[in-house]
């Protein structure tokens, strides 16, 4: 099959592409390299298997010409990173938004199957846990702007399970939770690159807040598997899906298991959230999402350890440095 993936030269995307160049497929990337890198895909660097187009998703005709040559389509290519979003907001909702409508709209001549990238920022303040796919959303007022890439994922959400409905468009939605390993930048804010960066450079790791808000970080290798598997699903057409491990830590404790892999001899800095997020920033304190629908699913479910997960992008930097 030939495969398009939108923002390939990304974290996830460029592990995607490794996996289906791996297993026989063609892959083609759209990235305009704008938190992309080419080095990402250098393991494919070479390969006939693999066409990398540098551009937007906010080009209408590239993307209908690329979606038009393609059998499915993965739409990663997004603003992404709370950081991003805070410090680049109406630039992030459009090119959120318009991506997603181009993709869209390109795959309904073909009926191409489009999975299109969502997050569990979509779940915002709920308070009911575990988050499943089909709970009420509660996000934050409009002038706290981290709400928006919250609400611009959700409308490409209504998008593409509108199109389905309305043009029979075969689609899957993956609502990523935290996602990481090998290759993810702490630049956009992430916070275990940045702990594994820190602890490696004995620098101090910087908890935000009192430390007891917790995440559940799944490796970026199970998430590709689980997006592979739902590819292949026809059960899962029109579905919305959360791609997630279930193991939950706080942000303190996340801190303290990398000193512990590290060897490091870094301390732990608490640092209020208004020193490092404009004012009126609001944290979630607790994300649990519910993995039972993608594992009754596809027979798999992400359940690489945190362990696994810090040794894997200590390894990484170590050879990087
Ligand atoms: N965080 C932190 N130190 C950092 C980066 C992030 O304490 O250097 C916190 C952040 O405030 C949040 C959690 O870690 O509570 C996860 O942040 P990240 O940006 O990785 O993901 P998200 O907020 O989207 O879950």
């Amino acid at each position: 099959m030939d495969i398009l993936i939108t923002g390939g030269a990304g974290f996830i995307g460029s592990h995607l592409a490794e996996w289906l160049v791996g297993d026989g497929h063609g892959v083609t990337v759209l990235d305009d390299l704008s938190t992309g890198r080419r080095e990402n895909l250098a393991a494919l660097e070479g390969s006939n298997s693999l066409v990398f187009v540098e551009g937007s998703v906010l080009d209408q005709d590239l993307v209908r010409d690329l979606v038009g040559r393609a059998d499915v389509v993965v739409h990663l290519a997004a603003a992404v990173g709370v950081k991003l979003i805070m410090d680049e907001p109406s630039r992030s909702i459009l090119t959120n938004i318009n991506g997603t409508e181009n993709v869209l709209s390109a795959a309904i001549p073909g009926r191409k199957l489009t999975l299109v990238a969502s997050t569990s920022e979509v779940y915002g303040k709920a308070t009911k846990f575990p988050f499943s796919e089909d709970d009420d959303l509660t996000i934050g007022a409009t002038r706290n702007l981290r709400w928006s890439y919250a609400c611009a994922k959700m409308l490409d959400e209504f998008m593409a399970l509108a199109y389905a409905r309305d043009s029979g468009l075969p689609v899957v939605v993956l609502r990523f939770f935290n996602t990481t390993g090998p290759r993810q930048t702490g630049r956009y804010g992430m916070v275990l690159p940045n702990f594994v960066q820190s602890a490696l450079a004995g620098t101090p790791l910087t908890v935000h807040g009192d430390g007891t808000q917790t995440r559940c970080f799944g490796h970026v290798r199970d998430a590709v598997e689980s997006v592979v598997r739902l590819m292949r699903e026809p059960s899962a057409q029109g579905q919305v899906f959360n791609v997630a491990n279930d193991q939950e830590v706080s942000i303190r404790g996340l801190a303290e298991q990398v000193i512990a892999a590290t060897g490091s001899a870094s301390e732990i800095r608490h640092v209020p959230y208004d020193s490092v997020y404009p004012v009126g920033f609001e944290d979630m304190m607790r994300r649990l999402p519910d993995v039972s629908k993608l594992e009754r699913t596809i027979g798999f479910r992400p359940r690489r350890p945190l362990s696994e997960i810090i040794d894997d992008i200590v390894a990484e930097k170590r050879g990087s440095n």
